[in-house]
């Protein structure tokens, strides 16, 4: 039973901090345990990519916690993809109708200090440089190594959010099988600086997500509040020219980039620096058949169901599963009820977003520049306009709205067959059957609750 109100996190990152916060705001006694340094004091240890997309679930969940004000203070807005061709000039498309819908860039390590500091002023207790290292679930205890210290300590329940490589999850694997699947993307990344330009300035439209699509690679850019952009490199690990093991070192960056990304070259003056020091990143999609131990053990975020980053949804997702998982703490009085009810939510919400963000890859590095795939956006558009509560686009459902991502992915999917039957064969707007259009989408889509007017 809970009755006890306290709970044991592990990992401060995103998750964990933003869970910890919701907590103890609610009256639960917390601790956190967190393997790095305070970022306070010794600044942020990042590991992963340095801004990262918040759209309307982060925001949402980061509102129940107070903390959106002083991360907004910090974010750039993003209106749209700047989609840069391999000839001709950038183009924005918008994400969403106007600048309500939009999404926001923010820093990784702000965003953790801005939380870490929630959390204890909401009074949970965090201690730093202490990783988890082992978990005895019949006797209630684990132990926590770091700074040359080791310490046993016991546990009424713990929570896992310490990211996509869990030390906790690992322990929960040895006394029950989670069901775990690891399918690893055969593309990493390596992350590129934009500096800010004379004066100051940013030397690209700085409201923007920028897209350098290329067919089976990509490069990204998103803005920082220091008038930086942080550009992501996307391609194959190995394999035919281009990828990581036939752009090597700087030198071969520098030619690739001329060749496939010119007007990127003048913006990264630190390029082949930047190339050679960095290191190439690893994406990958966890799946599990069981997120619990019982009431014993939970996980959240990475920790249970990592995914690629194509959709800017990883975090925005750990978000929701801590709202998720502080309400179902809230309304059920045993950890095992609590923990039950969060993952019959979670996991197949979880499941949804992780198989549109693999697909998301596929439209960001290929299509974005297609004339079909242009061609359906704008009918989209259309759309929403004469079906606003019906038909919403796929990005304003992931990203605008709070709806199930389960709901979102079945929806998207009878929307992409009707936006194809309807441009199949035309190359025009002015070619729509309107008539048949419209029926198709009457017949196909219910009416969507909480659909933005
Ligand atoms: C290149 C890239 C770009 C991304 N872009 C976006 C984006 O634009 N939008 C978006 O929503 N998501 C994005 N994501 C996903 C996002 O980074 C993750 O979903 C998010 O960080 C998950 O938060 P988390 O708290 O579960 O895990 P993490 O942020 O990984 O935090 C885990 C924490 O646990 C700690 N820890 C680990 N092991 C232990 C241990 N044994 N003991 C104690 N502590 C431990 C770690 O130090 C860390 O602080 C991106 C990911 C990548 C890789």
């Amino acid at each position: 039973m809970n009755t006890g109100r306290q709970i044991t996190i592990i990992g401060a990152g995103l998750a964990g901090a933003l869970l910890a916060t919701l907590l103890a705001q609610r009256g639960w006694r917390v601790e956190v345990f967190e393997r790095r340094g305070d970022p306070r004091l010794h600044g942020y240890a990042g590991g992963r990519s340095i801004n990262l997309a918040l759209a309307e679930r982060g925001l949402h969940a980061l509102r129940q916690a107070g903390t959106d004000d002083a991360v907004m203070r910090q974010a750039v807005m993003m209106r749209g993809r700047m989609v840069h061709p391999l000839d001709g000039q950038p183009e924005l498309q918008r994400y969403g109708r106007d600048d309500s819908e939009v999404i926001w860039s923010i820093n990784r390590g702000e965003l953790n200090i801005v939380l870490i500091e929630a959390a204890e002023a909401a009074g949970a207790t965090l201690h730093f440089d202490r990783r988890l290292e082992q978990v005895d679930f019949d006797r209630s205890t684990f132990v926590v190594k770091g700074d040359g210290h080791e310490e046993k300590r016991s546990f009424a329940a713990l929570v896992g959010a310490d990211g996509a490589g869990s030390t906790l999850r690992g322990q929960m694997a040895q006394v029950a099988d989670l069901g775990e699947r690891i399918d690893w993307l055969d593309h990493g990344y390596k992350e590129l600086e934009i500096p800010p330009g004379p004066g100051g300035s940013f030397r690209i439209e700085p409201n923007a997500l920028h897209i350098w699509p290329r067919g089976h690679y990509m490069c990204i850019a998103l803005p920082n509040d220091e008038r930086t952009f942080t550009v992501t490199l996307f391609m194959p690990h190995a394999g035919p020219h281009p990828s990581f093991e036939t752009v090597p070192d700087g030198d071969a960056a520098a030619d690739f980039f001329a060749s496939d990304f010119a007007d990127a070259v003048p913006l990264i003056p630190q390029l082949e620096a930047d190339y050679e020091r960095n290191p190439v990143g690893s994406l990958a999609t966890l799946t599990l058949d069981r997120w619990r131990i019982d009431g014993r053990a939970v996980l959240v975020g990475d920790a249970a169901h990592a995914m690629v980053p194509f959709h800017g949804q990883g975090m925005n997702c750990a978000f929701e599963d801590c709202v998720a998982l502080a309400d179902a703490l809230e309304s059920h009085d045993a950890f095992e009820a609590a923990f039950s009810a969060f993952e019959a939510e979670r996991m197949p919400n979880a499941a949804a977003i992780q198989h549109m963000a693999l697909e998301n890859y596929l439209e960001m590095r290929d299509r974005v520049d297609d004339a079909d795939y242009r061609l359906q956006r704008a009918l989209e558009l259309m759309l929403q306009d004469r079906h606003p509560h019906r038909f919403v686009p796929h990005y304003a459902m992931v990203s605008f709205m709070r709806i199930p991502y389960a709901v979102a992915l079945e929806r998207s999917e009878i929307q992409r067959g009707i936006l194809q039957r309807a441009t199949a064969g035309i190359e025009h707007l002015d070619a729509i059957d309107w008539a048949a259009v419209d029926a198709d989408v009457r017949s196909r889509l219910g009416l969507l609750e909480g659909t933005p007017a």
